[in-house]
């Protein structure tokens, strides 16, 4: 059964008849001893490997509006989010928990459909909604999501492994999400999600993850959720390396209008693309694709600490991390 075809139409639902909806619809899984209905839920931790933990919170006003995000484009990038670090370490998520406050007029169509665009890209990840805690909110919907995942003892991929003479990779193209939030804030007006899929339905890219991890291509690895300056920067930071990255190399995303391309400093310092950003050494044969996604070399690791842009002319300026903040206003 459709989640929302179960529903009734206002809110407040109790907690526990709220509770009680979502323990229908969160499917078992081969891990799970345990999932929602008890006071913890039990997990099967498979031989030879580590757990991965991320919790990540999705706030109305600050991550989203509800004028601006269909619920179900709030429920999935909330869990987008979590699963978008558990692939940046090249692990393989397993569990989700959810705690969730909502105010007390809310729809309850609003929460239906929170859950199943949440619930519809778990299954595509297979991932078990295991538990959370449920709240009444004073205001505005706030939603926390804990993924748990697994990695091969020894093989999660950190922020720290860049050396220098490393190559620098990044998937996708880079730019879209923050472009879309530019439109909605000049704009003040919806935008279909299907046009603009980067922003309202990020696809975490666990598949490239896991095969960096597999086949041990890659020695440092984050995702980019806060703009590839700003997260570039951070593996720089943990790995006291420095950079150079060709600005020519960098993948612009296309956006809205098929063809045109979202302005540059959207690639270079937008964020929440969930692409991943890796290093890897020089004699690793990097493919093209993995599982369909594409991968771009735009640089290399150097020596020292700075970060710095090539132009086509040749000429070199130090780039500054420009993250996230900076499209908020
Ligand atoms: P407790 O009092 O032990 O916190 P709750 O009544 O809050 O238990 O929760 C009962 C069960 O429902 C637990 O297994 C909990 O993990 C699960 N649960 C509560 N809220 C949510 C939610 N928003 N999403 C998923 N599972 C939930
Ligand atoms: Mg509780």
């Amino acid at each position: 059964i459709c989640f929302s075809s179960i529903l009734a139409f206002a809110m407040p639902m109790s907690e526990k008849a709220l509770i009680a909806r979502i323990r229908r619809k969160a499917v078992p899984g081969r891990s799970i001893v345990t999932g929602i209905g008890d006071d913890s839920a039990v997990l099967k931790i498979p031989k030879g490997h580590q757990a991965l933990v991320t919790t990540d919170f999705s706030l109305e006003g600050i991550h989203f509006r509800r004028e601006w995000h269909p619920p179900e484009s709030v429920g999935h990038r909330c869990l987008a989010r979590g699963l978008s670090d558990i692939a940046a370490m090249g692990g393989d998520p397993v569990a989700a928990f959810l705690s969730l406050a909502v105010p007390a007029r809310l729809p309850q169509s609003w929460v239906d459909q929170f859950m199943q665009g949440l619930l519809k890209l778990a299954a595509r990840a297979g991932v078990v909604l295991a538990g959370g805690d449920t709240a009444e909110s004073p205001a505005g919907v706030l939603a926390d999501i804990v993924v748990l995942g697994w990695a091969p003892r020894g093989k999660a991929i950190l922020r720290s492994g860049a050396h220098p003479g490393d190559r620098i990779y990044v998937t996708g193209e880079l730019g879209g999400s923050s472009a879309t939030l530019n439109l909605l804030f000049k704009a003040k007006k919806r935008l279909a999600p299907k046009d603009y899929p980067p922003h309202f339905f990020p696809m975490p890219r666990l598949e490239v993850g896991r095969v960096l991890s597999r086949d041990r291509l890659a020695s440092s690895m984050i995702d980019i959720s806060d703009g590839l300056s700003t997260d570039l920067m951070h593996i720089c930071k943990e790995s006291g390396v420095g950079a150079e990255v060709n600005k020519e190399a960098i993948p612009v995303a296309r956006n809205g209008s098929p063809g045109r391309r979202v302005g540059f400093p959207f690639a270079l310092h937008g964020g929440e693309d969930y692409e991943l950003l890796f290093t890897a050494p020089a004699h690793k044969c990097i493919p093209a694709r993995i599982g369909g996604i594409p991968i771009t070399e735009i640089g290399g690791i150097t020596r020292g600490k700075k970060i710095f842009i090539r132009s086509a002319d040749g000429s070199l300026a130090e780039l500054s991390s420009r993250g996230w903040e900076h499209f908020r206003n």
